[in-house]
């Protein structure tokens, strides 16, 4: 990244202002104060983090939703190590699986890619091989194209060559997890993208990061801490209703699309028409607590989900935390979720009994996050970071390769810093 501060002659100090304290934000305060800007960071809520937080229930440290890493989330990490977040112990590395209780699915080995896909695929149980074949054969035509596809196109569109008990095993449970939508509505260039950032990348990127804390103690509370110490100013509790009330300054409104929509209709109707545009899915997360034992293979399970058993994934968040008050806590995740949040309680307590075979169990706590992801539909535009002279946008739904996910979110905190930090050395030049 380029510093101001390394510019020598030129180094000065300016400020930026940035409106949103979810981790696009923090991504923007984090790197802009290490290129030497001042920085005053303002947060609507009482807590940074976003959409990515700590819930507290029965003082049980839940989360507004259960969240998966993956080891490709490059900039993520880094800046998690930047606040002072120690990897190892904040995250519970495994290979990608997903495998299902009755010991079907997939589940990568340790080897460098693209054998430990290849692996993989092979030794997967619960399909034939003339099945293994189709999907292999598929995967080479997605690689011969580089992973690359026409815009317009969903997932199922590209997916013709792959056998159904693939698809409803794999296909659809990783595009579900990594878009937040089924298969027929989903985005095929950017489910591409993601497949070929996780499962070709450097050693490590499919390896599957669950967190063993809180989304908050994960990075939010270090970054605060952290930017603190560096002198930044971070306002809670502090609602931006009009770009006026900041001071003079560089702004970066790193708040949702319809709230910076909100705020800057007057500077750009194009930009906030396009942004307000944006539709968005839901994700809930269902904890419930058992006293039975827990006896999963791995802390995360698939599940075989369907209309009325509607959870694609199960978390043993005490072999997660390893903390005492944890056992027996386990996340139920619907993605894309519809129904009501009594009824959807309802749905996957049920489903937990008959799928993963609980007697005990109770609910502790629903979260459904209406607006949890952008809808990244086939051919979808997403706004630009620049919106007006002085005024630019970060956060998961800005133009980008990556669905509604960290990595977006913190990728376009970074973009939108470097963005600052070069028309600023130019200035100076000038
Ligand atoms: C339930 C759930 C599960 C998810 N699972 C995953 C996952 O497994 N993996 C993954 O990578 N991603 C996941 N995501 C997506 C991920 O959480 C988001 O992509 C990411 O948190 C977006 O960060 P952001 O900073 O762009 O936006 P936000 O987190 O929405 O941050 C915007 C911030 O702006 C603040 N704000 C709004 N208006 C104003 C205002 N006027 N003034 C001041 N502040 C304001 C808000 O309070 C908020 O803190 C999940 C999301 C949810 C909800």
């Amino acid at each position: 990244m380029v510093s101001l501060e390394d510019a020598g002659a030129g180094a000065f100090l300016k400020n930026i202002s940035i409106v949103g304290g979810g981790w696009a934000g923090l991504s923007a305060a984090v790197h802009a104060v290490k290129s030497g800007w001042k920085v005053s960071l303002y947060e609507a809520a009482p807590q940074l983090g976003g959409r990515a937080r700590r819930v507290v229930r029965n003082e049980l440290h839940l989360d507004n939703g259960q969240h998966i890493l993956v080891g490709a989330y490059r900039d993520t990490l880094a800046l998690m190590r930047t606040v002072g977040v120690d990897i190892p112990s904040s995250l519970w590395r495994m290979p990608l699986a997903l495998k299902y209780v009755d010991g079907s699915g997939i589940q990568l080995k340790n080897i460098p890619a693209p054998i430990n896909v290849l692996a993989g695929i092979l030794t997967a149980t619960g399909w034939s091989w003339p099945d293994k074949g189709r999907f292999l054969w598929q995967a080479l035509q997605w690689q011969r194209q580089q992973f690359s596809c026409a815009t317009g196109l969903s997932v199922t569109d590209i997916c013709t060559g792959i056998p159904p008990v693939i698809m409803r095993q794999l296909v659809e449970p990783l595009c579900v997890s990594a878009l937040n939508l089924p298969c027929d509505k989903a985005n095929a260039q950017i489910f591409l993208r993601v497949l070929k950032d996780a499962l070709l990348g450097e050693v490590g990127s499919s390896d599957m990061l669950i967190p063993r804390v809180d989304q908050s103690a994960l990075f939010p509370d270090k970054a605060l801490e952290w930017l603190t110490q560096q002198g930044a100013q971070v306002f809670t509790h502090r609602r931006i209703s009009d770009l006026r009330e900041l001071p003079p300054s560089h702004k970066v409104l790193a708040c949702p699309a319809w709230e910076a929509a909100g705020l800057v209709s007057h500077l750009s109707p194009s930009w906030a028409s396009q942004a307000l545009g944006m539709r968005h899915t839901s994700i809930a997360t269902v904890y419930l607590q058992t006293n039975d034992e827990i006896d999963w293979p791995l802390p995360m399970m698939a599940l075989k989900s369907h209309a009325t058993a509607p959870s694609q994934f199960a978390f043993d968040k005490g072999r997660l935390s390893q903390r005492l008050e944890m056992q027996g806590v386990i996340a139920m995740v619907v993605s894309n979720s519809t129904c009501d949040k009594d009824a959807l309680t309802e749905l996957v307590l049920r489903q937990a009994h008959e799928e993963l075979g609980f007697k005990s169990l109770k609910p502790l706590l629903t979260v459904v996050e209406k607006r949890a992801a952008f809808a990244c539909t086939p051919g979808l535009l997403r706004p630009s970071m620049h919106i007006h002279d002085g005024v630019m946008a970060c956060g998961d739904y800005v133009a980008g390769p990556y669905p509604s996910t960290l990595e977006a979110g913190v990728r376009s905190g970074i973009q939108v810093i470097e963005f600052l930090n070069n028309s600023a050395l130019d200035e100076n030049s000038a």
